[in-house]
């Protein structure tokens, strides 16, 4: 059962934090999320998570033209984050648990190979649920592991299965993206957008850079801190300081 796997082999980490966190971060990735997504956060002096599937670079996807090295090692120096995807962009459900592992290892060795002393620190399934044993293997390898959801994570949440919300599937209805980032400033959580492509041509899967910069502008000013998901994680495993009045 599909569902199912949201129950087995968690990781829990309660979310407390006065700042509300936001993370955007981008599947495959297609070179329009770093140059335009890139761009528009660079602007803000913001960074943002690229999962990237080594096995897609300077291929074509449905998601777009994808990213080339070059991409790499420009998009780390400006202080983006590079996450894993797995080589093959492997189906989370549709793979073997086995097969899975096995592209999450060939991943880290492409980019050990195009990026010597530059690791994975962090991971998001592709296209589908993972199932449970899959997500046992990739805890091995991630200090943690996004999925989907179309929600913000609070409380309680799961490292192996952090919750995202993609942004291309209100692309035409920015106000209910708006009303999220409201509703996770108040809950004080951590709310992880994902996306695609962003062109003015955008597929199915991505958005438009009007639209994505209307998202950023909102979430900026909604006095959220906005961070990498290496990052963010590592806010919330820090406890904060307690002023003693006494
Ligand atoms: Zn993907």
């Amino acid at each position: 059962m599909r569902g199912s796997a949201r129950f087995f082999f968690r990781r829990p980490l309660a979310i407390r934090t006065d700042i509300p966190l936001i993370s955007f971060t981008f599947d495959d990735f297609p070179r329009s999320a770093l140059q335009t997504g890139g761009a528009m956060l660079k602007h803000y002096a913001l960074g943002g998570t690229y999962y990237a599937s080594l096995g897609l670079m300077g291929r074509r996807a449905p998601t777009g033209t994808m990213f080339i090295p070059e991409d790499l090692n420009a998009l780390l120096e400006q202080g983006h984050e590079l996450g894993c995807h797995t080589f093959g962009h492997c189906h989370a459900w549709d793979t073997k648990p086995d097969a899975f592992e096995n592209s999450i290892i060939e991943n880290q060795q492409a980019l050990r190979k195009l990026c010597p002393g530059v690791s994975f620190r962090t991971f998001s399934y592709p296209i589908g649920v993972p199932r449970a044993r899959t997500k046992q293997r990739a805890a091995r390898h991630f200090s943690c592991c996004r999925g989907g959801g179309q929600t913000f994570n609070a409380g309680t949440a799961d490292l192996n299965y952090l919750a995202a919300y993609f942004l291309e599937k209100s692309r035409d209805d920015p106000q209910t993206v708006k009303n999220l980032i409201d509703q996770n400033r108040r809950a004080r959580g951590w709310l992880i957008f994902a996306t695609h492509d962003i062109s003015g041509d955008p597929t199915p899967w991505g958005c438009s850079p009007h639209f994505f910069e209307n998202i950023l502008q909102y979430a900026v000013g909604s006095g959220a801190r906005i961070l990498p998901v290496a990052q963010a994680l590592e806010v919330l495993r820090t406890p904060s300081f307690v002023v003693s009045s006494s």
